[in-house]
């Protein structure tokens, strides 16, 4: 059962919302989290949106949102590149609002490949021919090659998009080079810019994800409790085959809420004792246990 920590981090697509909609139990959960006067902070690796689109789309949703609290690939990258070729001339596969972000860093775009110093990859459904070209030329005249995030996809109502996995892929077999860095989850560079605006050692955060090799191998790596939700990306069957093992594993977002996971536990047939240790009426058990699952839908 999860205990309560000082921070919460949230992935967002599968597992906060999928597509335009909160999944079942993410509003009160969340709420009630910052009732308790715990922190807040949601990350996604989707370049396709800003900090200020998302943190305007969990306000919608009636989650109020400050973009502070909201980390995306493209601020990470960005902060990435300041740290490493401030004002370098870059030619991104990639869609108009990750360009925004990078523009805004500081860094001019370009589509000539001898004057590309990076080609920056990321999920791009505009993604044609011509960009690949331009890539594999700049890679070839000796442009380093990053990518924001390496997931295979998106997972939208009914399915899925393909995702940077598909660009990054396409660059690496024509030009024979690996991409040097993916900024994205789970590599350090966004747990580190996480703990940045948290201030709180990774032991007092928890993470909560829908993806194993993402959301879960981030913060497991940097010491992290973490929680898988079955809401999105991975189900049962793929959470048994697979070495990686988070510390909670969560039908719904509720489950992260202490006061939920006793009630649910003593739904499952713990049962629950009164003064001197009688057992309730079994009828009383029942209704509560029919309570739990009604939270699940
Ligand atoms: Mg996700």
């Amino acid at each position: 059962m999860p205990k309560l920590y000082d921070a919460y981090i949230f992935d967002l697509d599968g597992t906060v919302y999928l597509g335009d909609a909160l999944l079942p139990t993410a509003g009160p959960t969340i709420t009630r989290l910052r009732e308790l006067g715990r922190r807040t902070v949601f990350l996604s690796n989707n370049p396709t949106h800003t900090r200020e689109e998302y943190a305007a789309k969990l306000t919608r949703l009636g989650l109020p949102t400050p973009p502070t609290d909201v980390i995306n690939s493209s601020l990470v990258m960005a902060h990435f590149l300041q740290q490493r070729m401030p004002g370098a001339r870059l030619f991104v596969v990639g869609e108009k609002p990750l360009c925004d972000v990078l523009v805004a860093a500081g860094f001019t775009l370009t589509e000539d490949p001898r004057q590309t110093d990076a080609v920056i990859a990321s999920f791009d459904r505009t993604f044609v021919y011509r960009k690949l070209q331009i890539a594999f030329d700049a890679i070839r005249a000796g442009a380093r090659f990053f990518a924001t995030n390496s997931d295979r996809y998106c997972p939208v109502p009914g399915g899925g998009e393909p995702d940077a996995a598909a660009m990054i892929a396409a660059i690496e077999a024509c030009t024979a080079k690996k991409v040097e860095a993916v900024v994205g989850k789970p590599s350090s560079y966004m747990i580190e810019a996480i703990l940045g605006v948290l201030g709180l050692p990774p032991e007092r955060c928890i993470i909560t994800g829908d993806r194993l090799e993402t959301d879960v191998a981030m913060g497991l790596n940097c010491g992290m409790a973490v929680a898988l939700t079955l809401t999105g990306a991975t189900d049962a069957a793929t959470l048994a085959a697979s070495p990686i093992k988070p510390t909670y594993v969560l039908r719904q977002l509720a489950d992260l809420l202490p006061e939920n996971a006793q009630k649910c536990d003593d739904a499952a047939g713990t049962p629950r004792r009164g003064r001197g240790g009688r057992r309730e009426p079994s009828d009383q058990r029942q209704r509560r246990a029919i309570s739990c699952r009604g939270r699940d839908r």
